[in-house]
């Protein structure tokens, strides 16, 4: 495995397989790598010739209240991690020459941003996109591989890569979780003993709306509220939302109708951690 900082250096060494019409796949993360992203390495190694990893802390993705200084990096073990999975290359950038002091440009995917955690985190997906083309504009990958765990950024980037015309297909590789449910996340070292403890409720509250929706309760706005109430009753949980939304649009939806394909997410706090995750259902 390479270990590239340098973005033309990257390019550079990228260039050779393309000439040979090798495949690329791209694996973008922060690091503080676990099972998760390992299944998007996997993937991603089954399906390319060539694959590419990247860390790096996005700070353009990261509110001024939020966990930017202390989000936990390993990068030694990321490194062991990758190299025993057999990537080709991981790119860490240097964040001064990712983006320098006079760099200026943003995309935004506008209505896919707003709802779910655009709503507490205004600036967050704007953050993504913007990391997410200029990676793409780096690596110019076959196949993008991203998780489910973070469903709307999947929607988003899907989006941007549609609209800006990116030659890239952008796959959504199933949650990987811990034996008790919990989605696993490099944020699920915050909690504490007691919290680590409830937080595989957050699925179990999840697979109840599957559950009613199969027995037949179709008003969302009470299957929503049913989850709210469930959420609210878990001890140390502070609720950011529970919604029940499209899963195409992620907008709000009013009757439930055959087939429809839903998305069921939440995100709460334990204390100052916040934690996401979500299922699809199809009615
Ligand atoms: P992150 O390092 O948190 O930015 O995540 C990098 C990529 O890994 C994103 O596409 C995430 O959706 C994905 N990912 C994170 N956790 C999981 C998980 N438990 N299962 C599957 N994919 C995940």
């Amino acid at each position: 495995m390479q270990v590239i900082q340098n973005t033309k250096a990257l390019k550079r060494a990228l260039k050779s397989y393309k000439a040979q019409n090798k495949t690329i796949g791209f694996v973008p993360t922060m690091g503080y790598l676990h099972q998760g992203h390992l299944s998007l390495v996997g993937q991603a190694k089954n399906e390319n010739d060539v694959v590419v990893v990247s860390i790096f802390v996005n700070p353009l993705q990261f509110g001024p209240k939020e966990d930017l200084k202390k989000y936990p990096r390993d990068l030694k073990k990321d490194q062991a991690l990758l190299k025993n999975s057999k990537v080709d290359f991981l790119f860490v950038p240097n964040e001064q020459s990712f983006y320098p002091a006079d760099f200026q440009t943003t995309v935004k995917v506008e209505k896919l941003s707003q709802p779910l955690c655009g709503k507490t985190r205004p600036i967050h997906f704007g953050g993504v996109a913007t990391v997410v083309i200029k990676l793409l504009n780096i690596v110019m990958p076959n196949i993008l591989y991203l998780g489910q765990k973070d469903y709307q950024q999947f929607k988003v980037v899907e989006k941007l890569v549609e609209d800006l015309s990116f030659p890239t297909t952008v796959r959504m590789a199933p949650t990987v979780r811990q034996e008790d449910g919990l989605a696993m996340s490099s944020r699920n070292v915050y909690l504490s003993a007691g919290e680590r403890q409830q937080a595989p409720k957050l699925y179990r509250a999840l697979l109840e709306v599957e559950k009613s929706i199969q027995k037949g309760a179709l008003n969302p706005k009470l299957l929503q509220q049913k989850l709210e109430r469930q959420l609210k009753s878990i001890p140390g949980l502070r609720l950011d939302y529970a919604q029940i939304v499209d899963a195409q649009t992620l907008q709000t939806v009013v009757n439930l109708t055959k087939h429809q394909r839903l998305l069921v997410a939440c995100a709460v706090y334990f204390g100052k951690t916040r934690l996401i995750d979500n299922i699809l259902l199809k009615v």
